[in-house]
């Protein structure tokens, strides 16, 4: 069983308790239970009882009051303001705004139907007079994921939804390999958002088209889309891909092999992603205060063919099903040290409140600050990359296992009398039709919905996309218990722990400005001064290679 690094290791050990909501991955069971945990039973325990709570939607607010010190949850609340396509679209443009798009131009330009249609119609109209034709333009339900709903048009005539979508520029120059299209699948833990303290995992996904890239075959899904749940159904799967191999995955690491024999500077990548992943967290905070829950995101990046890193979107509960035998060892280990960064202690698995004056208790007054030893002066992954040695590795830790541890908004040319007949179907709905699936039944609830409703600019939409403001119940919530996520040594945030790197505070100054409330332009300013050390360095770099 988990053995867990604490003060009464004399004490009984007792095994940690995890509890999962229903359709929580099989996996996390697996690992729970592979590190000798225990799995909570309604029937036989109390309702505190746990220490560990897994579900794959946001947790009631009740949940998050009551949260016991030694408990953790897997959600923060309103995570989900950017993981839904439309919201983290506003929330990109509007910090594009205030701070210059030299910083945010990292996510390709989006417009969200209904709404922003005539933005939208004047940007398209304004390239084809300077450039002579469109571009590239990719529609996505927001509501939606697994690639389903996707169109991919050129000409405003095939643009059709049904939906609210975000109508997204085609990066139509991907880096491809032997010819496939590529994506990144980067994990982020946010341990805290309030100070924020976030970590990205060194591990990952490379997700792979299974057929040739092909701008003249836009309806081709398997050349033009990246999910595995959509891959994994092509006739190309299975089979030998020169240059890729079977299936349709690697690692990060074989990618970065990769790039290396080519000469590519992976590192460079790798900083310019970190800087991505605190960017757009910062375009959400402040988030509600929540102690003692953590969120793993899902962040997909797909690099082009300059090198140059595009955020697609941020997951909510990435995927963690076993595909292939990559699924396995990326997620396996991923979840091990997620448990490790959770930080439980022996006092954790005796699940009672701590008296007062205890160990405990002091350590949950102690407020988020500098002892003077230990900074971040620089925290490796963003900007210098380096590992430092004051990191936990999750696979030391692990023997010690043996204990305590509608109205159709159709669209389909600035007139609408031009519209084609017989518009394009969406690339995944002709994959439904070839896997002979029916809709699901929140697509059939979504589409009735909207059938009801006004076209374009719906008061229905509308209160839709300003859903993201915190609501005043979640505004006065207070923090209540210790942070899980510093070091008892140094009160500071671990560096590393297993494949997980602290790229947030990333210095002092970072640190400072994430304090009280998050000072999100101090912060800006603090990245702007390390993205032109970085450049600088690269520059010199070059100039005596
Ligand atoms: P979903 O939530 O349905 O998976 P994504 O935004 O991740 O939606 O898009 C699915 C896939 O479509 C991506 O994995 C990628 O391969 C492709 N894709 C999405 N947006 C773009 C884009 N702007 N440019 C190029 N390819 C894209």
């Amino acid at each position: 069983m988990e053995m867990l690094a604490d003060d009464n290791a004399s004490e009984t050990l007792k095994p940690l308790v995890f509890r999962l909501h229903e359709n929580a991955p099989a996996i996390i069971r697996e690992v729970l239970l592979e590190r000798g945990w225990t799995e909570f039973d309604q029937k036989e325990q109390d309702d505190a009882d746990w220490n560990l709570y897994w579900r794959n939607s946001p947790f009631p607010m009740t949940d998050h009051h009551s949260i016991k010190p030694w408990q953790r949850l897997n959600h923060y609340p309103e995570a989900v303001r950017i993981t839904r396509k439309d919201y983290l679209a506003r929330h990109l443009k509007r910090m594009k705004g205030a701070y210059g798009s030299t910083l945010y131009e990292f996510s390709p330009v989006a417009f969200i139907m209904p709404n922003d249609y005539v933005k939208f119609i004047a940007e398209y109209s304004k390239e084809i007079q300077s450039v002579g034709r469109p571009s590239y333009w990719i529609c996505k339900p927001v509501h939606l994921s697994r690639g389903r709903g996707i169109l991919i048009f050129q000409d405003i005539k095939d643009l059709v939804y049904h939906c609210t979508v975000i109508v997204q520029k085609y990066i139509s120059n991907p880096l491809l390999i032997s010819g496939y299209k590529l994506d990144l699948r980067l994990y982020v833990c946010v341990t805290s958002f309030c100070p924020l303290t976030i970590y990205t995992y060194e591990e990952g996904l490379v997700r792979f088209a299974t057929e040739k890239f092909d701008l003249s075959s836009l309806d081709n899904v398997y050349a033009h889309l990246t999910n595995t749940s959509i891959n994994k159904y092509g006739a190309s799967y299975k089979t030998f891909k020169e240059g890729i191999g079977c299936g349709c995955k690697w690692t990060f690491s074989k990618f970065r092999s990769y790039l290396r024999i080519f000469g590519v500077d992976d590192m460079l990548l790798w900083q310019k992603m970190n800087n991505i992943v605190i960017l757009t967290l910062l375009a959400v905070t402040p988030l509600p205060e929540a102690s003692n829950c953590f969120e793993l995101f899902g962040f997909d990046i797909l690099i082009d063919d300059k090198f140059k890193p595009w955020l697609l979107e941020v997951n909510y509960n990435p995927a963690l099903c076993l595909d292939c035998s990559i699924d396995d060892t990326v997620k396996r280990k991923l979840l091990h040290d997620i448990v490790e960064l959770l930080n439980y202690k022996q006092v954790d698995a005796h699940r009672q409140n701590e008296m007062p004056g205890s160990k405990a208790v002091r350590r949950r007054q102690v407020p988020w600050r500098r002892t003077g030893q230990s900074t971040p002066e620089q925290a490796p992954g963003l900007l210098s990359g380096q590992k430092v040695s004051t990191s936990i590795s999750a696979p030391q830790t692990q023997p010690a296992l043996q204990f305590a541890r509608g109205s159709i908004h159709k669209v389909s040319s600035p007139t609408r009398k031009t519209a084609r007949a017989h518009p394009r179907e969406t690339l995944t709905s002709q994959l439904r039709e070839k896997m002979n699936k029916p809709k699901t039944s929140t697509q059939v609830k979504i589409e009735a919905k909207n059938k009801q409703l006004p076209a374009v600019h719906s008061p229905f939409i509308s209160a839709q996309l300003s859903r993201w403001s915190p609501s005043p119940e979640i505004c006065n919530y207070k923090l209540s218990t210790r942070p899980y996520f510093l070091s008892d040594k140094d009160q500071m945030p671990t560096r590393q722990v297993g494949g997980f790197v602290l790229i947030f505070p990333f210095n002092e100054a970072a640190l400072q400005a994430s304090k009280d409330g998050t000072d999100v332009k101090s912060i800006i300013k603090e990245i702007n001064k390390l993205v032109s050390k970085q450049n600088s360095a690269r520059q010199k770099k070059t100039k005596s290679v």
